[in-house]
């Protein structure tokens, strides 16, 4: 008898779904990814039991046309390249095709879904990667999507989750950083039915900074505005007085992405040497603008690393623009116009 045997499609969405779906936050990352390539203006999510038992995301995007609602939590289907060329101009967050399968084939889940070619929407429910329901409804232009019972199928992968609370902590991580790099669109989150955050999506960084970190820091940063020919950088850094002892609060975007680089990390400290003390950190959200030849995302979907070309440059012109943010607040004298 043989031992070498194909894998049924169940099981092999099931590992593959390891590679996508970590934990709570990243079902929450990969779903508002969706509503923004839908070109959702207004995204709202809600979570219960740190996004383990309940995660519901409400866009009011292009919605899934009907008869391709089977197909898109299929593997490998996808609305946003054709072939391997398109992967060169590629604008939209997502293009692998994965997450709906990966996410279905570990939680239960129910999609609300209208776009605007169809007259009625659908309600169509997944479960561990099984059809159980697909129903006309009447409903709304956009896409509502729960998911319940992460991991209810795989047990072993449920234990390696952390508590609610912590895991509950990433997403709001996640929203909030989600919010910083889209101020496009309003974000609304739910946590346990409290509203944790709501952004206008009137696309000021500066109001949703405030509604991301509170009056304290929105009132203490200065603005940054950099720009050449090939990058542009813009944003907000915090005085000194908002100092922190880790790098929580420091924030850099590329190209609309929320991404990490020791590389900025380090320009960044190094423009506010003579401010800070050792072991503080500033506050920073800054915006980085430039041609997406230069650096190399990496396109693994849970990765947020980056690498630029040029590391001196983006490094040097990174130091100049906080140097002078810096120094332009010596220049103006403190107004409080409160008073
Ligand atoms: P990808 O985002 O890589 O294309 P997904 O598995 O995340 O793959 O989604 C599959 C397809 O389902 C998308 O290409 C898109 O056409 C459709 N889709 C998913 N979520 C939404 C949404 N919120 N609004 C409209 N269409 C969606
Ligand atoms: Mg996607």
């Amino acid at each position: 008898m043989s031992n070498i045997q194909m894998l049924d499609q169940h099981t092999i969405n099931k590992i593959a779904a390891g590679e996508v779906v970590e934990r709570p936050a990243s079902v929450v990352k990969e779903l508002v990814e969706n509503a923004i390539d839908a070109k959702a203006s207004a995204i709202t999510v809600e979570i219960k039991e740190g996004g383990i038992s309940f995660i519901r995301i409400t866009d009011n995007g292009m919605g899934i046309n009907k008869k391709d609602i089977s197909t898109a939590f299929l593997r490998h289907s996808t609305s946003k390249i054709k072939t391997i060329e398109d992967l060169f101009s590629v604008s939209s967050l997502g293009f692998r095709g994965e997450a709906l399968a990966s996410i279905a084939s570990i939680g239960q889940v129910e999609v609300i879904t209208k776009n605007r070619e169809d007259l009625t929407g659908i309600r169509y429910i997944i479960e561990g990667g099984k059809e159980t329901s697909k129903e006309e409804i009447g409903c709304p232009e956009g896409t509502t999507l729960i998911v319940r019972n992460l991991f209810f199928n795989t047990p072993a992968r449920r234990k390696f989750l952390k508590t609610p609370k912590t895991e509950g902590g990433y997403v709001n991580d996640l929203m909030n950083r989600l919010a910083l790099s889209n101020p496009h669109i309003s974000f609304k989150f739910i946590y346990n039915n409290q509203v944790k955050l709501h952004t206008s999506g009137n696309n000021q960084v500066k109001d949703a900074l405030y509604n991301v970190y509170g009056k304290e820091v929105s009132k203490n940063v200065i603005a940054v505005d950099y720009e050449d020919e090939d990058l542009t950088i813009h944003g907000f850094i915090g005085k000194p007085q908002i100092s922190r002892g880790n790098r929580t609060y420091e924030n850099f975007f590329i190209n609309g992405r929320y991404i990490k680089s020791s590389l900025l990390q380090k320009a960044l400290e190094e423009g506010y040497k003579t401010y800070l003390t050792m072991h503080k950190y500033p506050f920073c959200v800054l915006y980085y603008e430039l041609d997406s030849e230069k650096i190399d995302v990496n396109v693994h979907p849970t990765k947020m690393e980056v690498r630029f070309h040029n590391n001196e440059d983006i490094f040097r012109i990174t130091k100049k623009a906080v140097e002078q943010s810096l120094k332009s607040m010596d220049l103006i004298p403190e107004v409080d116009l409160e008073k």
